[in-house]
């Protein structure tokens, strides 16, 4: 068999394996993470038995991946997705602010805290709440 028409046979085989199992979810690949994390951390403080709890989360990864319960599995993700959110959020902000360091400012809004993005370099500008109407002034 040529090697074209064994990768694509095997391409289809593969997608005939993962069609209608969960596949790597957001959760899949946290569990991966902090597996990877725990392994490293057992490697450094030489504490054998965290290997155990490295396979768990590989294992229940692979089982998570290969899972034809879809209802359960993305409802786990779901609830993971929603736990996470105002950590995630929070990284997001932050990472807007950093890419926006040259152009805009961010403020709070000392009401409400609702956060304000105004364009930078405008001198004393007074700014409008977006969200309660607050009136403040700021140099931007
Ligand atoms: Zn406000």
């Amino acid at each position: 068999m040529k090697w074209q028409q064994f990768k694509s046979k095997a391409l289809i085989e593969i997608h005939k394996f993962f069609y209608g199992r969960n596949g790597v979810d957001q959760l899949t690949v946290f569990i991966l993470l902090v597996s990877l994390i725990v392994t490293l951390i057992g490697g450094i403080f030489r504490l054998s038995w965290l290997q155990l709890l490295y396979f768990a989360g590989v294992a229940l990864a692979v089982y998570r991946t290969l899972s034809r319960n879809l209802v359960k599995r993305r409802a786990e993700n779901q609830l993971f997705l929603q736990k996470t959110r105002s950590i995630t959020s929070w990284f997001r902000v932050r990472r807007r602010i950093f890419q926006e360091r040259k152009t805009h400012r961010h403020f709070k809004c000392p009401s409400c805290k609702q956060r304000l993005r105004v364009p930078r370099g405008k001198g004393n500008i007074k700014i409008t709440c977006s969200k309660c109407g607050e009136q403040f002034s700021r140099k931007s």
